[in-house]
């Protein structure tokens, strides 16, 4: 069994597998620890796949507690809404979520293959029969009844077999970074919509503080070419943010990354799974990208276990199935909130509702955070 991307779709995948008796190996371009561009806020609900799968222990020692959310608009409109008492997530940077789940996988039996970046899936008449990978200047093929891409949206496995495209639209990029001596910390992840544009805020162990500016942008945008001058600006040209950074510095060099949405053209083939963000992601707004990857991880997981079981009829039309009926709610609402929270003034009328109902407010944080997948245990049958 071949796993591509040690992210949190593939640990996942990988622990799951190993731990069954499949035999693993892991590739990743990278050598871990690893830095990720993210909001590093783990939602209640990712949370609570990570905890049932026996994964979340360092997880939740490690990182900071997350009570819920603060959406802030223009002209100084502000919502905050918490999660259920018994309910939380945690902000912590994706090097540290990422390690922790990858030393899972290997301590339950995966086989982790550093410096190893994937070129191409091989494929016969029965369809992907494995891998090439490029360490040390070398090509080497690798040959597995199952691989699983989870080598993430910009996936060369999915792309080079054309199962993955960037949709025209929506056509965002995100310039990220992590500052030092940020006033104001709370326990609220925090997103500050701007007319055309969004701020996520959270405050990450170590003192520091994440801030990921997502805008509408193109290849060859004048403003991607100075992100330091653009975040800058982006902070200094908003009250709140200016006073609370008024005194912060940047820790590192910022990252970006663009155009963020993938979608999957819905094609299969036999031999390939797909997970996380290889199998589509649009855009950042709902926080909840690692909890379709660490799910989406689980569910391939156990798809590969049925093809290598029973063989690969029908094992593509049942994942999509339980795919759609664990997360096609959730990106009907993600769709909905992004139209919603895309505009300043609908901010601004949601705020006015949220002081006349607040209880609908704290539904839909708690949606949001995927807390009702956070409460439920699932039993084995619903792999
Ligand atoms: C700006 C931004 C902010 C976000 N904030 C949040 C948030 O706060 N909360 C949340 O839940 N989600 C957030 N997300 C979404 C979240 O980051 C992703 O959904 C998540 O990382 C998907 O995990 P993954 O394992 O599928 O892919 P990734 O985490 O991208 O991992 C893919 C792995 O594959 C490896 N890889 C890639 N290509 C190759 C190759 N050719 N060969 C070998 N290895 C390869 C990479 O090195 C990487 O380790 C955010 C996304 C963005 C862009």
């Amino acid at each position: 069994m071949l796993i591509v991307g040690a992210g949190p779709a593939g640990s996942v995948a990988a622990a799951v597998l190993a731990r069954a008796g499949a035999r693993v190996r892991l590739f990743d371009r990278s050598t871990f620890p690893r830095e990720k561009l993210c909001g590093d806020t783990v939602n209640p609900g990712t949370l609570g796949v990570l905890r049932r799968l026996g994964l979340a222990a360092s997880i939740e020692e490690r990182g900071l507690r997350v009570d819920g959310m603060r959406v802030t608009g223009e002209h100084g409109v502000a919502i905050e809404g918490r999660y259920p008492r018994h309910l939380s997530g945690r902000a912590i940077m994706r090097r540290d979520l990422d390690w922790a789940l990858l030393q899972q996988a290997i301590a339950a039996g995966a086989q982790f293959e550093p410096e190893s970046a994937v070129r191409r899936a091989l494929t016969d008449e029965r369809g992907v029969a494995g891998i090439t990978f490029g360490r040390h200047a070398s090509e080497h093929e690798v040959r597995a009844r199952v691989t699983i891409a989870a080598d993430g949206r910009r996936s060369t496995i999915a792309f080079g077999l054309g199962l993955l495209r960037h949709p025209e639209r929506p056509r965002r990029w995100a310039i990220g970074a992590y500052y030092e001596n940020v006033a104001g910390a709370s326990t609220l992840g925090e997103m500050h919509v701007r007319r055309g544009r969004y701020i996520g805020v959270a405050a990450v162990p170590g003192g520091l503080t994440n801030v990921c500016v997502v805008k509408p942008s193109r290849p060859g945008d004048a403003a991607l070419r100075d992100p330091v001058a653009l975040l800058r600006q982006e902070l200094s040209r908003d009250a709140d943010l200016r006073l609370r950074f008024a005194d912060a510095r940047l820790a590192d060099p910022p990252v970006m990354l663009g155009p963020l949405a993938v979608e999957g053209t819905g094609a299969a083939i036999d031999g390939l799974l797909l997970a996380g963000d290889a199998a589509g992601f649009i855009d950042p707004m709902t926080g909840d990208g690692l909890r379709f990857a660490v799910r989406g991880g689980e569910l391939a997981a156990a798809a590969a276990l049925e093809a290598l079981e029973h063989g690969w009829t029908g094992v593509h039309h049942r994942l999509a199935e339980r795919r759609r009926a664990e997360f096609a709610g959730k990106w009907r609402f993600d769709r909905m909130l992004r139209a919603l929270v895309g505009s300043p003034r609908a901010v601004e009328v949601a705020a006015l509702g949220a002081s006349v109902a607040p209880g609908v407010l704290r539904a839909i944080i708690s949606r949001a955070g995927d807390c009702s997948v956070a409460d439920v245990d699932y039993a084995d049958s619903r792999l």
